[in-house]
């Protein structure tokens, strides 16, 4: 590591597309593996000489001189490690997923130190009861608080002789959650189920037809090919007739990174993740220890808008009583349909669940996900999400050309009335090998006042994993998306919103930094309530065939399948928030070993559930959300931001019943005004007051979920 302490650039890093971006953006499609280590041990030497210099006894404990220039070094290797992290989810290759293990820990490590950096503390103690403190903005107070208390959970308060351990912790963990998601990915990628006797596919629509053939022909094979990722996957759990096949990758997707896979998925035993997490667990309880917690549930709670550990466990387990009766209705009609209408006679098994529950949908409702899937081609989609942003907060969304990492990514910008661009974002809309499942949004820059006084403009990422369009007899079809990936976008562009839309300037707290875990999906999930509109869906659709909107009959049947089994979904939901809760509150994880995760997951899920867990289920295995995604002991969050979120969209609801649409424009305006704009400067018990004039009720959420 370099000792230079000049902050120019060396030569040998000018053309390095890690540095040479300054505050730009990147040019992805340049960045090499070998370009990491030289960059990131260049920019933590950077910001190890800015911490040398904030903690000098001659700089003052100011915002200009110790807060900013701080932020300013760490945000420029936080920026490049953002775009390393980021090609690791998005185009993994090995090379690219060894370098960026290689620098992993000691990325991590600087984070730690700086946490643990007591003459740092100091500082900002000092700073906090400095008289300039009065005189600062909110956001800055707030970034000042929060840092404080960063501090107390980072460790700076222990006993020095406990700090190499607690840093040791920190390292370890981030070694085994990486470790965990790879596994998962490995598992993922590593199946594949040739079917070569085409009536073997009977049921399943043509679309996931053609995309099989396509995955085998990219391999190469004859006959079509089915993988384990989801959009390959579920096709066949929802709609293949043949009972072997959907058991086959039933136990092959739900044995994934277990002791099972070799068995049942062809997996690998490296990739069982069952010590992995007895590890990861143990690591968290020991940290909640050493800074004076009960347990790992309870420090997670210190920076989140619930208050104790009792009240998140009693806001699921009444939640759960709530839908159970529906649960339980779910159930039996499943039972009943499964036994009478699909000669199931002998229960279902869970590979038959999925199969029979969108056989009953249809037998009920007369339609399937597929033929709807045909009004939902992803431009009008894309552009029926605009119109909506576009009209409750008066911007302008356009294309535009940023550099990418994939020719599949779109970039735009949201701009003001004036033109002026607030923010951009990226697109990246299909899955494809090596890039990790699921959908997110991610800062790939926060907005905030830089030294000149310019204000710098924030960037998302906007990730997807829908199914890739695909070549009908060599030509390439129009992309479509089902109404569940509809969901999904709006889910994701609402994050982006809370981040893009930001008036805040410390970077601390713009966007969707420094908001409480717990409240961070309000945004989200809000928007998905938009799905369920006639008058946003009527303009978003368009059928591929005729390019006619969705008919009104059609959508009055998704409204009824709307919380088609509900009941059963808000129970899983609660079994997989409680599972993760418990594990982080009360397992001894000291002395848990072998199958003690599985069996706490399967305790709850006795408890709580109507149906029984699967006896060959880990599940939990592949939990990447607590494992390897930062939801550890804040699963819960869905659900209490589900609470928030139904209550905010309630506002617009009531408006429509004065102005005759939900697009209200001045509701709009409050909403992008006390949630939005305001990101983490203040807690969001009071943006949520501020908003809707008074405290959360659930009662808007199970109206909205056919729970009440
Ligand atoms: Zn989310």
């Amino acid at each position: 590591m370099t000792t230079n302490a000049a902050l120019a650039i060396p030569a040998h890093l000018e053309n390095n597309p890690l540095i040479s971006f300054g505050r730009g953006i990147a040019t992805y499609s340049q960045v090499k593996p070998e370009h990491i280590a030289p960059a990131i041990e260049f920019l933590l030497s950077q910001a190890e000489l800015a911490v040398q210099h904030a903690t000098n006894i001659a700089t003052p404990s100011s915002w200009d001189a110790l807060a900013e220039p701080l932020e300013d070094a760490t945000e420029t290797l936080g920026r490049s490690w953002s775009v390393i992290s980021h090609l690791n989810s998005v185009a993994d290759t090995p090379k690219l997923r060894a370098a960026y293990g290689e620098m992993l820990p000691k990325v991590t490590a600087f984070f730690s130190s700086l946490a643990q950096n007591l003459a740092l503390y100091e500082k900002f103690k000092l700073l906090s009861h400095d008289p300039e403190f009065m005189h600062l903005n909110i956001a800055q107070k707030k970034v000042i608080e929060n840092s404080l208390r960063d501090f107390r959970l980072g460790g700076a308060e222990l006993p020095d002789a406990e700090k190499p351990r607690f840093a040791q912790i920190q390292d370890e963990q981030a070694v085994l959650g990486k470790a965990f998601s790879d596994h998962v990915l490995d598992a993922t990628d590593g199946f594949i189920h040739l079917v070569s006797n085409e009536a073997e596919l009977a049921g399943l629509p043509e679309d996931a037809i053609a995309a099989a053939a396509d995955t085998a022909q990219q391999k190469n094979l004859q006959g079509w090919a089915f993988t384990l990722h989801f959009p390959s996957y579920y096709p066949v759990m929802q709609y293949a007739k043949n009972r072997s096949l959907r058991r086959l990758m039933y136990e092959a997707y739900v044995t994934r990174s277990s002791e099972l896979a070799p068995k049942y998925g062809k997996g690998n035993l490296d990739w069982d993740n069952t010590q992995n997490m007895l590890d990861q667990l143990r690591l968290r309880d020991e940290e909640a220890r050493m800074l004076g917690f009960a347990n790992y549930a309870a420090l997670s709670l210190a920076p989140k808008m619930a208050n104790s550990v009792d009240e998140v466990d009693l806001f699921l387990s009444n939640f759960a009583n709530k839908a159970k009766p529906f649960a339980e209705q779910d159930w039996q009609a499943l039972c009943d349909f499964a036994k009478t209408e699909l000669g199931l006679v002998d229960g279902l098994e869970p590979w038959d669940t999925p199969f029979a529950s969108e056989q009953l949908k249809q037998a009920r409702y007369a339609f399937s996900e597929n033929e709807l899937k045909q009004y939902f081609p992803l431009p009008k989609v894309l552009d029926g999400l605009f119109q909506v942003i576009q009209t409750l907060f008066s911007v302008k969304i356009e294309a535009t050309d940023l550099p990418v990492w994939h020719t599949d990514v779109q970039s735009f910008s949201v701009n003001d009335a004036n033109g002026k661009a607030l923010a951009y974002f990226y697109l990246d809309p299909y899955a494809r090998p090596g890039k990790r499942g699921g959908a997110w949004m991610d800062d790939a820059r926060g907005r905030r006042v830089l030294p000149d006084g310019e204000i710098q403009v924030p960037v998302a990422y906007l990730v997807c994993n829908f199914a890739p369009p695909v070549k009908v007899d060599g030509v390439l079809r129009e992309p479509t998306i089902t109404h569940d990936d509809v969901i999904t976008l709006f889910h994701e562009s609402g994050h982006g919103l809370h981040h893009l839309l930001t008036q805040v300037t410390a970077l601390g707290v713009s966007g969707i930094n420094g908001v409480e875990w717990d409240a961070v999906e309000l945004p989200s999930q809000f928007m998905e309530n938009f799905c369920w509109e006639w008058e946003v869906l009527e303009k978003m659709t368009a059928h591929t065939q005729t390019g006619k909107p969705l008919p009104r009959g059609l959508f009055d049947k998704m409204l009824a399948a709307k919380n088609f089994q509900n009941g059963l979904a808000t129970l899983r939901q609660i079994v997989m928030s409680l599972t993760d809760w418990r594990l982080h509150s009360s397992l001894d994880a000291k002395s848990a070993q072998g199958q003690a995760v599985l069996k706490v997951s399967r305790h709850i899920a006795d408890e709580f559930n109507i149906i029984p867990q699967p006896e060959l289920s880990r599940w939990i295995n592949s939990f990447s959300h607590i494992f390897a995604g930062g939801y550890a002991a804040g699963y819960y969050s869905y659900k209490w931001a589900e609470v928030l979120s139904a209550d905010a969209y309630s506002a617009f609801e009531e408006a429509a019943k004065l102005t005759g649409t939900v697009l209200d424009e001045s509701t709009g305006a409050r909403y992008r005004k006390e949630i939005l704009e305001v990101g983490g400067s203040r807690s969001a018990a009071e943006s949520f007051k501020a908003f809707r004039g008074r405290e959360p009720s659930i009662d808007a959420l199970l109206r909205h979920g056919g729970l009440a």
